[in-house]
């Protein structure tokens, strides 16, 4: 545990949450500053950073349990749809260091929805630049 993560503090009943679910290596609460109604988050128990330092079994635990979670906001919540978001790092909105995924149900009556897309959709990308960036892509994952 950290002593200063906040999220490590609520894993260990040291600072309030709204729990919903726990495993043996998870731990679900909702998030107070939701982006849409129950919009919640799913944290492993051991503190990682992000993304990058996550033991694959916690991230896969976390993984799993959202996708049981997300399934029960369809039939708890009357969702639409689910988004499962993860922020790595400070640029990428990242305001929490201890690795959560974000579970957002989506519903089409936006007063329970104060989701909007961060960047336009449906504007055709350079394709120079996608096939140069998938190349540089596959030579650092050394697949040729
Ligand atoms: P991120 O920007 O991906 O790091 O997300 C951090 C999330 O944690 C935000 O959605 C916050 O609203 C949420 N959050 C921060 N502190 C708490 C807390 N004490 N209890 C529940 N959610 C929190
Ligand atoms: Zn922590």
């Amino acid at each position: 545990m950290s002593n200063d993560c906040i999220f490590c503090q609520i894993v260990a009943g040291q600072a309030p949450s709204a729990p919903i679910a726990e495993t043996e290596s998870t731990f679900a609460f909702m998030d107070i500053q939701p982006g849409s109604d129950g919009h919640l988050l799913v944290v492993p128990k051991r503190h990682s950073t992000d993304l990058r330092d996550i033991p694959a079994d916690d991230l896969a635990e976390v993984a799993l349990e959202s996708q049981r979670i997300a399934k029960h906001a369809y039939s708890a919540w009357d969702a639409d749809g689910v988004n499962l978001l993860n922020c790595c790092g400070a640029d990428a909105w990242q305001t929490v260091f201890h690795f959560h995924m974000h579970v957002i149900p989506r519903y089409r009556d936006k007063d329970k929805d104060r989701l909007r897309l961060p960047f336009e959709p449906g504007i055709r990308g350079n394709q120079d630049l996608i096939d140069s960036l998938a190349a540089s892509m596959r030579e650092s994952l050394g697949e040729g």
